[in-house]
């Protein structure tokens, strides 16, 4: 697949020239989102058992994480439940309501089904939530800003239950949201899900990649390459470093019980991006959206499986490839 050019047909079969249609940078523009202030932590009830990097222990190594019957069934568990509270929170999204009151929910969502936020106080991180809106790639802060109608916002969730993490996130259009920007939301969905089908056993990790980079630039998309998943299970963020884009050097290969996270972030302009005073948020330097979308998958016999599903097989990420009709995992 070829990076499409500004001049090109555009990709949607319009018959107009890329530049014109779904690369329209005028559409893509919007003002860069100004910080509001932060809300202090929420209480996580006694009886919910926290990680041990809450109290300054030591986490174990960050080793591959590979699962066996009984550890793969509780990570399943905590993978669940951030399904779930991804769908609570998601489901809030709407013009005028603060990222505030999105953790406010997830938070609630989170200590109902006795799970702890991983996020809160994971490195002086002290929300339950990341919540990132149009030009924030990655780790915002949820605040006192309300949603604008056209914004889009990504909910990043983890949940730490039955000594598991289980990590997923996606990105939400807030009311009528512009054509090259719905663009960009369902190609990171298409991007995440068409990395997790490269996966096989004895495959390099770098299919990965090869699966997501291409597709991105056909539709005129870059990907971060300064941000990549994580091997995930016992530990929140593990070895392997899992690139989205092609790093020909990726050759370790999967193999059975191996758990992971796959979380492009596409980016619809420039690549240069400034970390905010607060020491997380991820600004694009040029103002333009970035989405992402997460899952926490297995390495199965044959392929991947999806872990961040409700009990239904549902998931506000996303399970089905749009191309080819068929489930991913
Ligand atoms: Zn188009």
């Amino acid at each position: 697949m070829e990076r499409i050019r500004s001049n090109s047909p555009c990709w949607c079969g319009s018959g107009a020239k890329f530049k014109r249609c779904h690369g329209n940078r005028r559409l893509l523009q919007r003002a860069p989102v100004a910080l509001g202030s932060v809300s202090p932590p929420r209480p996580v009830p006694d009886h919910i058992v926290r990680p041990a990097y809450v109290a300054g222990d030591a986490t174990p190594p960050r080793t591959v994480q590979v699962q066996d019957d009984e550890s793969l069934a509780r990570l399943r568990h905590a993978c669940r439940v951030a399904a779930e509270v991804l769908l609570v929170a998601g489901d809030a999204v709407a013009p005028g309501v603060t990222t505030d009151d999105l953790d406010a929910i997830a938070h609630d969502a989170y200590v109902e089904r006795g799970a702890y936020p991983s996020d809160l106080h994971y490195n002086g991180f002290t929300k339950s939530v990341c919540t990132s809106v149009n030009g924030v790639i990655c780790h915002g802060i949820p605040d006192d800003r309300p949603l604008e109608d056209g914004d889009i916002v990504n909910i990043d969730v983890t949940a730490f239950i039955d000594g598991m993490h289980g990590d997923t996130s996606a990105t939400f259009a807030v009311g009528d949201v512009d054509e090259p920007t719905l663009a960009l939301i369902e190609t990171t969905r298409e991007a995440t899900l068409r990395g997790i089908a490269a996966v096989a056993p004895g495959e390099p990790l770098r299919r990965i990649g090869e699966a997501i980079e291409p597709f991105a630039r056909s539709r005129g998309f870059t990907v971060v390459r300064e941000y990549g998943g994580h091997g995930i299970g016992e530990v929140f963020h593990a070895a392997p470093h899992v690139h989205h884009h092609v790093e020909p050097g990726d050759d370790l290969p999967f193999r059975a019980g191996m758990t992971f996270t796959v979380e492009p972030m596409l980016l619809s302009g420039g690549t240069s991006f400034t970390q905010a005073d607060d020491g997380w948020t991820e600004h694009i330097d040029d103002a333009m959206p970035s989405a992402q979308f997460e899952h926490t998958v297995v390495v199965t016999d044959d392929g991947a499986e999806i872990l961040t599903v409700t009990a239904d097989g549902a998931s506000a990420a996303g399970t089905e490839l749009p191309v080819s009709g068929g489930r991913v995992a």
